[in-house]
């Protein structure tokens, strides 16, 4: 299966098994909105409090807020995204489906990227064992090539976009021969910028100074609340404010499932310090966050830092924690050094004093800021597509297992009685009775057991308790574990400390 047919696969799957559905589907659905059905929801809670408790339990001066979507329009000036947070955009004028420039240009390095990679592979094979990566890259014809062609590209694309050359975007889709997937022709329209933003009106006048925007970002609403909370809080720099919230973005490029959504969660915490100390701390967020990634176990080599060449100007430093998605290793998180930029923007729009006094040093100052932001719903897909998987089982059956990480999975247990007779059902009841406060779980009945099992492999439930007969005369269930499975037989009583040691958030918290 190419990566592209296992893609559209899982999301079947997801919709399958009520993760993920299209959203208003029974109206043809709405492009690039999706809806979180009753596993994912689950799935998707799990992964926030993960992150929550990670900021604000296990850091001392990290505190947590919830602010509104909607905010004061002069928020959005101040934070630049009305004069500046525009996407440039192409049409063909064949297939009139319109596209980002810059994410043509991307796609195109990316094809190239992959040949260098396909032969480098090639290479390997020939030379098996005494294959030297290195000098191969530096001397075969056909790489040094098409690593030509890339960084010919590359150069011409970073210097378009440092100079926001829109003509320079065009030609560079020209001189490239992108042609449109649909059409598959070069009769580009001239590229334009498009503000990201939706707009509605807070009353139902109509007038244009009754215009708001639903924020494209959550770390506005941090931002304007800095001042009570500092005050409030009694906080001392260095210290975060963290949130997780809806946001907003009129994206062109729709696609790839929940990768990219008009209407999103994020998880952003914004980290005030010391002007001059910035750079430690924004390594030390680099360092933090991707040990909360690699902490999840999905494997420390589906991850890297992506270092931004092109800065926005507010910025002194900047990377993405990259995942390997089935589409390519791509953007899950961002972690920004801001300066003063927002704090010294809301302080100048809003004629408020927005500074730190230091009691120690008696300075007063604007603090500088490390930011880290990250999409609930993309740490959803990176873990969703990380854990399908199909294995071959004896006998030349199969099955599909979510090998979702236990302290993530929607359900921790499923309670099945292998029948709905001979008092069977009634120990089932009270072994829910036993693990429902502690875990989500599912009691099933219906169906063989084999069908059972199948039915929570493909929801990812770490642990099925089977009772069957002899449960009667001992006390004990079969404990099936997921990814093994492998069976044990465990006294009701311990059940609890068994999936617990599993499946606990908090074990996963201390770990960090
Ligand atoms: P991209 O370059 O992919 O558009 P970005 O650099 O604009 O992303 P940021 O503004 O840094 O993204 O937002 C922080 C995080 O929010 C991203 O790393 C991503 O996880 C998430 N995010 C941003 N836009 C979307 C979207 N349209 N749908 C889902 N998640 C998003």
């Amino acid at each position: 299966m190419t990566q592209d047919e296992l893609f559209k696969v899982l999301v079947a799957h997801c919709k399958e098994y009520g993760f993920i559905f299209p959203s208003s589907e029974i109206y043809d659905g709405l492009a690039a909105v999706y809806d979180y059905g009753q596993m994912g929801v689950q799935l998707k809670n799990n992964i926030k409090t993960y992150w929550w408790e990670a900021m604000t339990r296990l850091n001392e001066n990290i505190v947590g807020i919830d602010s509104c979507i909607f905010m004061h329009p002069k928020t959005w000036v101040a934070s630049g995204h009305v004069a500046a947070f525009n996407d440039p955009l192409i049409d063909n004028k064949d297939s009139k489906k319109r596209y980002r420039a810059d994410v043509l240009i991307e796609d195109y390095l990316l094809k190239i990227e992959e040949k260098i990679n396909k032969e480098v592979a090639k290479g390997r094979k020939r030379f098996g064992e005494a294959f030297d990566e290195e000098q191969f890259r530096a001397t075969n014809p056909n790489v040094l090539r098409e690593k030509a062609k890339y960084d010919e590209v590359h150069n011409r694309y970073v210097e378009a976009e440092n100079k926001n050359d829109l003509a320079e975007y065009k030609q560079i889709i020209l001189d490239c021969g992108i042609v449109c997937p649909i059409s598959g022709t070069a009769n580009w329209t001239d590229v334009r910028q498009f503000n990201l933003m939706f707009s509605t009106s807070l009353s139902n006048t109509g007038a244009n100074d009754d215009k708001i925007y639903l924020r494209p970002e959550t770390a506005q609403g941090i931002f304007v609340e800095y001042l009570n909370v500092q005050k409030t809080g009694r906080m001392k720099i260095p210290f975060g404010i963290a949130q997780i919230g809806k946001a907003f973005r009129n994206e062109i490029v729709a696609r790839q499932f929940i990768f990219r959504m008009r209407e999103f969660e994020q998880m952003e915490m914004e980290f005030f310090c010391k002007p001059g100390t910035e750079m430690e701390w924004f390594r030390k967020w680099k360092e933090n966050r991707m040990k909360w990634h690699v902490n999840l176990g999905m494997g420390a080599e589906n991850y890297r830092f992506h270092d931004h060449e092109k800065l926005a100007h507010y910025a002194n430093a900047a990377t993405d924690i990259e995942f390997n998605f089935p589409f390519g290793f791509k953007e899950l998180e961002g972690i920004h050094s801001r300066t003063d930029f927002d704090l010294g923007n809301h302080q100048k729009l809003s004629g408020k004093k927005i500074q730190y006094f230091d009691p120690e040093t008696g300075e007063s100052y604007v603090p500088y800021c490390v930011e880290t932001s990250i999409g609930v719903d993309r740490m959803c897909l990176a873990v969703l597509s990380h854990a399908y998987t199909v294995e071959q089982l004896e006998g030349g059956d199969s099955r599909v297992v979510m090998k979702i990480p236990a302290p993530l999975a929607p359900i921790k247990v499923a309670v099945l009685p292998l029948v709905k007779k001979d008092g069977l059902p009634e120990i089932a009841q009270k072994v829910v009775d036993e693990l429902k406060y502690d875990f989500s779980y599912q009691y099933d009945e219906k169906d063989s057991i084999g069908k059972r099992y199948r039915r929570q492999d493909a929801i990812g439930t770490p642990f099925c308790v089977t009772i069957d007969h002899e449960t009667v005369n001992d006390g004990c269930v079969t404990v099936r574990d997921r990814d093994t499975m492998t069976q044990e037989r465990v006294k009701i009583e311990d059940l609890r400390a068994l999936i617990d040691k599993k499946v606990s958030l908090n074990n996963l918290l201390r770990n960090l």
